[in-house]
């Protein structure tokens, strides 16, 4: 459920400002937004997204702009003087620079200030602080910015935390929203841009509220988990796991996590609908949860759930597997077969069923069409019309067939007129 109300802006927008800033990242963040294609980042950017106002993109990277020229904007947006309506996108975790006070140092800095007389880096920590609170909305994108990530695991030594720690459970943008949270390592690139165009649709007034969960993810997106999505799924069902990377089974006896973790991936691919962990051959390692990846390592070992899961599916699937080759013996042979006691494969010898399964055959057929009629078994003298049909009330209503060529009752021959060569014709049968 959403745990925000957001208010719709009052005017439609014909552009919005995005301010993009880095923590302790990567990068991999951007290069998977570069990445999306449903929508694009080029559509958003050039308004080419029906409805939806444009956006101006202030990113470290991908900006032209440098220097001052780049920073005055995010100044003016600190300051409340921007004018316009603005959302931040926060990548990467949240150093706490509070423990550079002593050293005087800084964690990660987007261009400079003044302190104390010095014109000094600038937090981006100290910048998101700033401007949050005159945001439109804030959205923390990739798992540092959302939980921590791996910056925050165990050992951090720069007290590294996600958006939400670092703004508080109060925190509300000047919309009305918490913290919008895509997680991931790096997240789905669309995960991003669908979401931001959702959020704009509403303020939009042309979509509905978007869903969110209790942890501010898209709830359309992060509900399901890996497992229930996954090209594997039916392996793990029958009880058939991988033994080493590079088998094509269920990867969950080699580490994956993919049963209690929250992620859509094998839905959506990586890029443009392809790859995605499990569709390229990788166990889960929970990147999207807040408790990764301290909570998931060691990696590539056996989740300790498995013992009950993975040993349970390999008792059942045993049965059940070998159930569903018995009728797959017989979807792999056609009536004709059937019939003549053989298969005419000239690539190898098919085994005919043993009476065994025949009888079983027999009595899993009768199950089958219970209540309907196996096709083949329809007597043939019955009537090929379906419908009113020629046979019954109608013959006797005087209704003709339409192979009849008799001459109809009442018939009077037409000798002159446009039909006369049909009806000379007809006469003479
Ligand atoms: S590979 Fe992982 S997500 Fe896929 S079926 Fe196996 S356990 Fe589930
Ligand atoms: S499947 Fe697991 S490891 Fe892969 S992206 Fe999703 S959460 Fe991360």
């Amino acid at each position: 459920m959403a745990t925000s109300q957001p208010a719709v802006v009052a005017d439609a927008l014909d552009e919005i400002h995005v301010f993009w800033l880095a923590g302790m990242s990567c990068d991999g963040c951007s290069v998977s937004t570069v990445g999306a294609t449903a929508p694009s980042v080029e559509g958003l950017l050039t308004g080419n997204m029906p409805g939806l106002p444009k956006i101006v993109l202030h990113h470290p990277v991908l900006s032209v702009e440098a220097g001052d020229e780049f920073m005055e904007p995010f100044h003016q947006a600190m300051n409340g003087t921007l004018g316009k309506q603005f959302v931040v996108v926060y990548e990467g975790s949240i150093a706490d620079e509070r423990k550079n006070d002593e050293n005087g140092g800084y964690w990660v800095a987007l261009g400079r200030h003044e302190v104390d007389g010095d014109m000094q880096p600038f937090p981006t920590a100290d910048i998101l602080q700033l401007m949050a609170p005159h945001a439109a909305a804030v959205i923390a994108i990739g798992t540092c910015a959302t939980w921590g990530g791996i910056p925050a695991a165990a050992g951090n030594v720069t007290g590294s935390m996600g958006l939400m720690d670092f703004l508080g459970a109060d925190y509300r943008s000047t919309l009305g929203l918490s913290v919008v949270n895509i997680p991931g390592c790096a997240p789905q690139g669309d995960n991003f841009t669908e979401t931001v165009a959702a959020v704009l649709m509403f303020l939009q007034g042309i979509g509905p509220l978007p869903e969110f969960d209790s942890l501010g993810r898209p709830a359309w997106l992060f509900t399901d988990t890996v497992h229930q999505t996954c090209t594997r799924g039916g392996f793990y069902e029958e009880g058939i796991f991988a033994k080493e990377f590079g088998d094509k089974q269920c990867l969950v006896e080699i580490g994956c996590w993919g049963p209690v973790v929250q992620c859509n991936i094998n839905k959506r691919g990586a890029i443009n609908h392809v790859g995605g962990c499990m569709n390229v051959g990788a166990p889960c390692i929970g990147c999207t949860m807040p408790g990764f990846p301290d909570n998931f390592s060691p990696f590539y070992t056996k989740p300790p759930g498995t013992v009950v899961s993975s040993t349970t599916s390999k008792t059942t699937g045993y049965f059940i597997r070998n159930l569903r080759r018995f009728s797959m013996m017989y979807g792999n042979r056609s009536n004709q077969w059937n019939k003549q006691g053989h298969v005419t494969s000239g690539w190898g010898h098919v085994a005919e069923p043993s009476a065994l399964q025949k009888v079983a055959h027999y009595f899993y057929s009768a199950m089958q069409f219970r209540g309907s009629v196996r096709p083949g078994s329809r007597p043939e003298s019955k009537p090929a019309f379906i419908g009113t049909g020629w046979g019954g009330a109608n013959e006797q209503a005087g209704a003709r067939r339409p192979n009849d060529k008799s001459t109809p009752p009442g018939f009077q021959p037409d000798s002159t007129g446009p039909h006369a060569d049909a009806t000379k014709e007809l006469t003479q049968q």
